[in-house]
Parts: structure tokens; sequence; C-alpha cells
């Protein structure tokens, strides 16, 4: 079931927080906690497609950033989580 409720504002008008961006595709947050190590950064492809399952239901019909309102339910607590999540020892993935 879709959280959104709310229709999406036109692009560059303020946020209403209608959720439809996290359905659609994962941030990079969300990509190097639920997706670590796939696929090159950009451009954004098919290994974004959302919904994030860190997006939750919020008061009057908005959504919520679990990874925000919850930071401690995604720690990391061991070192090769975070080594491949940072994606150390991969080489250099910055775009030239
Ligand atoms: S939640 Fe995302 S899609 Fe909705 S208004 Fe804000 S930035 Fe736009
Ligand atoms: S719910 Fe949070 S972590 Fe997920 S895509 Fe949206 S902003 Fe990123």
């Amino acid at each position: 079931m879709s959280l959104v409720i709310l229709q999406k504002p036109p692009r560059g008008e303020p946020c209403n927080r209608c959720g439809v961006c996290c359905t659609r595709e994962l941030c990079a947050i969300a990509m190097g906690i639920f997706r670590p190590g796939a696929g090159d950064w950009y451009p954004h492809s098919d290994e974004w497609a959302g919904p994030c399952p860190a997006l939750e239901p919020a008061e009057n019909g908005q959504t919520a950033c679990g990874v925000f309102a919850h930071p401690e339910r995604y720690i990391i607590a061991d070192k090769e989580t975070i080594a491949e999540r940072l994606t150390i020892g991969r080489g250099c993935l910055a775009p030239d």
C-alpha cells in the first residue's frame, strides 16, 4: 500500500512532504544503507528504484524519513559493514 496521500507540488515549489520522491527512488543515504555496493553512484538507474523502506507515514497525510526520525534503527555496528558501505578498498568511485 502506498504511503502517498498528498499530491506532489510542482518542481521548485515548497516541499509538502508528500513522499513521492522517496517512493520513486532511493536517496544516496538509503542506497548506502539498503543497497550497499549497488553499482556506481551516477547515473541513477533501476538500482535506485523505490520505494524506500525507511519512508514512514506522518501526521496530516504527510510522510517522514525514518532514517532522519530514528537514526538509531539504522546504526551500523561492525567495521566490516561500515567498510562495505563506505566502499573502502574498492578503489576510486568518484566521477572524473
Ligand atoms: S516529499 Fe519529495 S516529492 Fe514531495 S514535495 Fe517534498 S521533495 Fe517533492
Ligand atoms: S525515506 Fe529517507 S532515506 Fe529513504 S529515500 Fe527518503 S530521504 Fe532517503
